[in-house]
């Protein structure tokens, strides 16, 4: 059995910014993003370690730092990194906690 651990990049994706264009094509197509990078053991995600907020540009597929972005797009934007979109990242943490209780319970009843 081989012992998958590492960390994993996940895309976000919001809501469309309104009122706001992309700086490089200059569509009004720009959209919340980000990224959650999350430590995943055996396909599960567990912790998030880092994250970023983002906007997307849904035409020309730029993406920029929302620290980049102009002040106008930052005041506009919603960032999505929220508690909630975390805890999503990391279902594998209640699952592998419910499976070790169930493993548990399983070997008590047995004894
Ligand atoms: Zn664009």
């Amino acid at each position: 059995m081989t012992i998958g651990f590492g960390v994993k990049t996940k895309e976000v994706k919001g809501g469309l910014i309104f009122g706001a264009s992309c700086p490089d094509c200059n569509t009004a197509a720009l959209r919340n993003a980000g990224t959650i990078k999350v430590i995943q053991v055996l396909g599960l995600p567990l912790f998030p370690v880092g994250s970023c907020c983002q906007i997307a540009c849904g035409k020309c597929g730029a993406i920029f730092k929302l620290k980049q972005a102009s002040e106008d797009v930052r005041l506009k934007a919603n960032p999505v990194i929220t508690p909630k979109n975390l805890l999503l990242s990391s279902w594998g943490l209640p699952v592998l906690l419910i499976v070790i209780l169930v493993l548990l319970y399983a070997s008590s009843a047995r004894a």
